[in-house]
């Protein structure tokens, strides 16, 4: 413990992971200043879809954590006044299969998530009119969901917790050097902490790349597209492809026949690991996803075929008539290969690597925060 009356916490990183810790270290007692390269978070946190999504999350822990990220991300955006909304989410089934796939998810995880219910075409209909009047064969719904505008709100969190909480946010500051309790940075200054947090997110070759180097990782690369606004308003929506992509449809009875399926009928989409993700600003707008592809190096080169087989997806699930594209991005964010969602340790005395939610840092952030912080402060 360095010689004061408080204990010190650095954070290194003001995407969700950063905030996440500097909250927790906060309330734990510490004083804490946020280290930031960029004038504002520019990485994963701010790229996304803002969704906080238990509904992909397995049950046990990870389900748990993501339930109690989603109510302190209720508190923070009610107390902050951050824009949020309470939309639950639609997963379309749009062929037999599907609708296989989701009686089967609902008979299992029924006993274990509030507010799932399995819906039939009009129902769907009735909830997401933009869903596609042939193909829909019904839907799951989940009343957990939320979405927040996430270039926005990772942005105005700093604002918040530096008024309320009395954390210390240092933009426009790499942190260049790292040893036990001390850092240097950018602005050619040192810093001293009793604990130091480093949330650096997919940026693996600044800070410890030897330890990155060796730790079972990759990065995966999203293409990302945001349409102009739509008349309707919705809830948030995925659809059948996602039954592959999260740890929660894992294991259903007919998992093995549909992802033969999958490649046969929809070999490109499964190739570039697309699924379709949907969530809506309060300007109407969508943000509709994504692709992955893996590796550890990717070419900043968007592929306009990976675009539209994104959007040949979306037309065989919705009917949304002109859908006009406003933007495009991509975004990159780091995932464990061991099936962890959780990289927390300590890597020499009293300096921590906090990371590996993979494609659910915002659904897991907080609560990840408050379940690791006693590894820390013993
Ligand atoms: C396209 C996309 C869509 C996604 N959709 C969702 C979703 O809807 N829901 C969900 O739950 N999750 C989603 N995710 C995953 C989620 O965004 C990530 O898990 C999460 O943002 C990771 O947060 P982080 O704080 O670890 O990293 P980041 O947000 O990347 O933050 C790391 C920060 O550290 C800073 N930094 C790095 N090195 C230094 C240094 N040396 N000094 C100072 N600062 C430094 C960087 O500038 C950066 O701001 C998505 C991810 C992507 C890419």
């Amino acid at each position: 413990m360095l010689p004061s009356s408080q204990p010190k916490a650095i954070v290194i990183g003001a995407g969700i992971l950063g905030l996440a810790y500097a909250r927790s270290l906060k309330l734990a007692g510490f004083s804490v200043d946020v280290f930031e390269r960029s004038a504002k978070a520019s990485g994963s946190s701010i790229r996304n879809f803002g969704m906080v999504w238990p509904i992909g999350q397995p049950k046990g822990t990870m389900l748990d954590r993501a339930m109690r990220t989603r109510d302190i991300w209720i508190n923070i955006c009610k107390s902050a006044n951050i824009w949020h909304k309470q939309t639950g989410s639609v997963q379309l089934l749009s062929n037999i299969l599907e609708l296989e796939l989701g009686k089967e998810f609902i008979e299992r995880e029924n006993p274990h998530r509030p507010k799932l219910q399995l819906l039939n075409k009009e129902q769907t209909l009735s909830v997401l009119p933009i869903a596609h009047k042939q193909n829909t064969h019904g839907s799951i719904y989940s009343g957990t969901e939320i979405i927040v505008e996430a270039r926005e709100a990772i942005r105005l969190i700093p604002e918040y917790f530096a008024e309320q909480l009395g954390i210390r946010f240092h933009f426009n500051t790499t942190v260049t050097e790292v040893q036990p309790h001390r850092i240097k940075t950018s602005t050619q200054k040192t810093y001293e902490a009793d604990i130091i947090v480093i949330c650096s997110g997919y940026e693996i070759n600044l800070l410890f790349p030897e330890v990155f180097a060796a730790a079972p990782i990759t990065i995966s690369q999203l293409n990302m597209l945001r349409s102009a606004r739509i008349s309707q308003t919705i809830p948030a929506v995925c659809a059948g492809l996602s039954f592959l992509h999260y740890g929660s449809y894992e294991k259903l009875p007919s998992s093995a026949i549909y992802k033969k399926w999958v490649t046969d009928n929809y070999p490109a989409q499964h190739f570039h690991g697309i699924h379709l993700l949907i969530s809506q600003n309060y300007t109407n707008q969508l943000t509709i996803g994504d692709s992955h592809d893996y590796g550890q190096h990717h070419d900043p080169f968007q592929s306009n075929d990976v675009d539209q087989h994104i959007i040949d997806y979306l037309n065989d699930v919705l009917d949304i008539p002109n859908l006009s594209i406003a933007q495009r991005w991509t975004g990159q964010y780091l995932k464990l290969t061991n099936g962890k969602s959780e990289w927390f340790e300590q890597i020499e005395k009293g300096i921590f690597i906090a990371n590996g939610p993979g494609g659910a840092g915002m659904t897991l952030g907080f609560g990840m925060a408050e379940d690791t912080i006693s590894q820390m402060i013993g």
